[in-house]
């Protein structure tokens, strides 16, 4: 199924803080709808939402296939959004604290999009959630923690959840390293291939979309 994105809500979405570009976005947003069809009932997951960019298309899905996406992240920026690194941005920095805070931000946006009703904040560490977590996911969204241990931790704590006949989206996957950072590729990529549960569905940009085969 290739539902087309509704203009308005890839609108809000390129509207929002964000890294994920508009033909992964679309690709994602496909991945959800596709994914609300071969599991009805079960809700999306995402780790690392920052400030809503990525949550807005899958927001949008969910609400389409009556279900909802939860949204994991505790707020404060992976390392490469810290200050003094490539990704940072000073105005969402909570001066109060000295500490990134994109919760606000997040929040803004989910609404402008419209979305709200559909998308679910869930505010902490990625691991710390995961141990909680028992409900089987239509899809799982990794673009969380970079590094190798963040990486290794959600690929672990998370994909067990992904639904028989559900999807595993997985973000800055990059084979050559000359184009990014290696953990998604090395630490959760692979890792499912290599498992057996997971089969490619379809490669854009550096999103990979997974379904879960057994
Ligand atoms: N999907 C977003 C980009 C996410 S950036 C978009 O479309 O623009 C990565 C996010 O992961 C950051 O907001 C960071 O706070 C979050 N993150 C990193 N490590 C985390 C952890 N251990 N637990 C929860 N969130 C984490
Ligand atoms: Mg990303």
């Amino acid at each position: 199924m290739t539902a087309a994105v509704p203009t308005a809500l890839r609108e809000h979405a390129l509207a929002a803080k964000g890294f994920m570009p508009a033909n992964e976005g679309d690709a994602l947003y496909t991945a959800a709808m596709e994914a609300g069809m071969a599991c009805p009932g079960l809700a999306f997951l995402e780790v690392g939402s920052y400030c809503g960019r990525s949550t807005i298309w899958l927001g949008g899905a969910a609400a389409a296939c009556s279900t909802v996406v939860f949204a994991v992240d505790h707020h404060r920026g992976s390392e490469e959004n810290q200050a003094g690194w490539e990704h940072h941005d000073p105005s969402v920095v909570d001066s109060r604290i000295g500490r990134m805070d994109t919760l606000p931000v997040f929040r803004a946006a989910v609404h402008d999009a419209g979305v709200e009703d559909s998308v679910i904040a869930v505010v902490g560490q990625s691991p710390a959630v995961a141990r909680q977590w028992t409900m089987p996911l239509a899809l799982l969204f990794i673009d969380g923690g970079h590094g190798i241990e963040p990486a290794r931790a959600d690929y672990h704590g998370w994909t067990p959840r992904v639904a028989p006949g559900g999807t595993l989206a997985i973000h800055d996957v990059f084979p050559d390293p000359a184009d990014g950072g290696r953990p998604p590729y090395e630490q959760i990529y692979l890792p499912a291939i290599e498992s057996g549960q997971f089969e490619l569905r379809s490669v854009t940009g550096s999103l990979r979309v997974l379904t879960r085969t057994r």
